[in-house]
């Protein structure tokens, strides 16, 4: 029988040893231990029970105690679970003599039991589970012995909720740590996660003078997917794009993603720039099979940037920012393929940052300005429209790639602004042309991105700036590129039903540079496509640039296009182009991009007048000269 003393000095055993950070199986172990030392039984063993659910912790003073606990929990059956479900203690003092317990009691008295008594682990109303007390031989077991054993179990069940309760705790701080650095959707690490690794690249590119490469992949055309097929089938896709993907990084590479239907590849440690257009391809590979989601077949592409920084350079989150340009390229060609901004070489990582501080000021401070450049009917050199060039003349770094400056303002946002000023200042300045030559016709041919065409308002920016500068919208194109048509294409649809509404008309630029369907040349309210000088470059070096330029414009015409050749230089092509039947042209042997008031000047004296004294040294005779024309043209 256990004495008062032996009781307190357990109790104060306990208190020592479980009120420090004591996990829930040591509390146990050591409950079944002390009560073995101061109970006159052989053998304790406790069992922790959660409704529904196997145990997950299990304690005994020995093996037999172990098996006892296990057969309760199999069977179903037992003095503990009888404990734990009454609440109250129970007592078997001889195993034979009872028969509450018709399944377990065989097993136990041939295992050599004689008498068991449980005790509920109680909580207020609830239990966690029950000690159970085990003897060899019979007999009942002192009031005083049941009092401290209901006592201990009751101790123990404090310290295990206490327990209980901090690992409760402490798995949701995991979990929400998880949760914090990781996608809910598809588990993949999320930005945070991915700034944490590139951070992390940046320490490693110092020390072991290691190069670094980020790779921004963006799915076409997701959000009509979405709209199509509901979100729920494009979350599944998404799950299955983010599986692809994680088949084909490298191990020690970091795939994340960044939001919508953006995904990231962060490669640290590259041995070869080579390894980041291996990985690039596989992406590709990745996209060749269709998706099939719950029998719905999907075929993706993709468009991807990629950016890398040189041996030992300092590596930054501009990274992102680059490749993210670059993708943007990307999709401006229509999507599915791949641009790569190199910035090896610190100096013009550095530049490009300091462009896109300097941007800003660039409107308001004047270092903005348009140049146009002809565009002239092949049949005779007649001078038809003139088309706005950005250009953007940089206090320090001088003139900027017009390609440059709008993928820059793409990405911080201040297209809509530049892109408005481009507008109205086209149609001013045509409108000066006008005035100062009444009655020729002239269409003004303006540039407009993906994310200009898609901003909300653009529309009735259009509508406020034809009206306000009082341009016949039916002289007014506007050029778009392939990309609008891949990101959302009921949106661009309803845009451009919307501008066509207007009376203004459309081009399709750069055609054939790109993922170049046929397919949105019917769906989409085009009036011209104007081919990329990609394939007039072609002509005279390859026969198939003559056969794909022959192409497009046949069926161009078949559509009711007018065809534009971008980049005519010499002129054999303008002489193939004529000869194939576009309409029209322009390109250095025409002249380059002029200011607005030299425009003026070619509608007065054609251009054997003095105003393209920058172009480049003009043919002789023929249809490479411009001349005053005197119907319209198309862009
Ligand atoms: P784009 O619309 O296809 O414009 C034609 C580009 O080809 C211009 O380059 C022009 O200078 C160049 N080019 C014209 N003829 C020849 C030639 O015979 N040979 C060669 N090698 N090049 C020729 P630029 O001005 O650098 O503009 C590049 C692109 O930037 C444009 O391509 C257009 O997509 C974009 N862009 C220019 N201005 C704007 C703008 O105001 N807004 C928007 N969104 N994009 C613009
Ligand atoms: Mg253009
Ligand atoms: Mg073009």
């Amino acid at each position: 029988m256990v004495d008062e003393d032996t009781l307190s000095s357990v109790l104060s055993d306990f208190a020592r040893t479980l009120i420090t950070d004591f996990p829930i199986q040591g509390i146990l172990d050591h409950l079944v231990e002390r009560i073995v030392d101061v109970l006159a039984v052989t053998a304790a063993g406790v069992t922790l029970i959660s409704p529904g659910m196997a145990p997950h912790y299990v304690a005994a003073s020995n093996a037999d105690a172990l098996d006892f606990e296990r057969l309760q929990t199999e069977l179903g059956q037992g003095p503990c679970l009888a404990a734990y479900e009454t609440g109250e203690a129970v007592s078997v003092p001889d195993m034979r003599r009872d028969n509450r317990f018709p399944d377990f009691a065989p097993a136990a008295i041939a295992a050599g039991m004689g008498a068991v008594f449980a005790f509920p682990l109680r909580h207020g109303a609830g239990r966690l589970g029950a000690l159970d007390l085990y003897r060899d031989t019979p007999g009942a077991l002192d009031p005083r012995d049941m009092a401290a054993a209901q006592t201990l179990a009751d101790v123990a069940a404090a310290y295990l909720l206490n327990a209980q309760a901090r690992q409760e705790a402490l798995e949701i701080s995991d979990r929400f740590r998880a949760s914090a650095l990781h996608d809910a959707l598809t588990g993949l690490p999320n930005r945070v996660l991915l700034q944490q690794r590139l951070e992390h690249a940046a320490q490693r590119a110092h020390r072991s003078h290691s190069q670094a490469a980020v790779l921004f992949a963006d799915l076409d055309r997701f959000k009509w997917v979405n709209d199509t097929y509901g979100h729920p089938f494009g979350d599944e896709l998404l799950i299955a794009v983010a599986r692809r993907l994680s088949a084909v990084v490298r191990p020690g590479d970091t795939l994340a993603r960044v939001s919508g239907d953006e995904f990231v590849i962060l490669c640290e440690d590259l041995a070869h720039v080579g390894d980041v257009m291996n990985l690039a391809r596989r992406v590709d590979e990745a996209f060749l099979s269709p998706f099939d989601l719950a029998g719905t077949q999907v075929t993706m592409t993709v468009s991807v940037g990629i950016a890398y920084s040189g041996p030992g350079e300092t590596v930054t989150d501009q990274l992102i920012t680059h490749a993210d340009l670059a993708m943007y390229q990307a999709k401006r060609l229509g999507g599915a393929t791949h641009q790569v901004i190199d910035l090896r070489g610190a100096s013009t990582a550095g530049d490009r940052n300091r462009l896109d501080r300097d941007l800003r000021s660039a409107m308001t401070g004047g270092q903005l300005d348009l140049a146009y450049q002809p565009i002239v009917r092949t049949a005779d050199g007649a001078l038809v429209g003139a088309e706005a060039l950005l250009r953007w003349t940089h206090p320090t770094q001088g003139a900027i790639p017009a390609l440059t400056t709008v993928s820059i303002a793409e990405q911080n946002g201040l297209i809509g602004g530049i892109g408005a000023w481009v507008l109205k200042r086209s149609c001013l300045d045509r409108g000066n042309w006008l005035a100062e030559h009444p009655g020729q016709p002239l269409d003004v041919s303006v540039n407009v991105s993906v994310r200009q065409l898609m901003t909300a308002g653009f529309c009735a920016t259009v509508a406020t700036i034809l009206e306000a500068t009082r341009m016949d919208p039916t002289a007014l194109v506007l050029e778009l590129t392939e990309g609008v048509f891949i990101e959302d294409g009921n949106r661009a649809t309803s845009v451009l039903a919307d501008l066509k509404a207007m009376g203004v008309r459309l081009a399709l630029d750069d055609f054939g540079s790109g993922y170049c369907s046929l397919g949105y040349l019917r769906r989409f309210p085009v009036d011209t496509i104007k081919i990329d000088q990609g394939f007039v470059t072609d002509i005279g070096h390859d026969p198939s640039g003559v056969a794909i330029v022959g192409a497009v414009t046949n069926l161009a015409h078949v559509l009711g296009l007018s065809v534009t050749a971008e980049g005519i230089e010499t002129q054999q092509q303008h002489d193939a182009v004529a000869a194939m039947g576009c309409e029209h042209a322009q390109g250095f042997l025409y002249s380059h991009a002029v200011p607005a008031a030299d425009i003026s000047s070619i509608l007065r004296t054609g251009l054997d007048g003095s105003a393209l004294r920058s172009g480049p040294p003009r043919p002789a005779s023929g249809a490479g000269r411009v001349a005053v024309e005197s119907d319209r043209g198309a862009a």
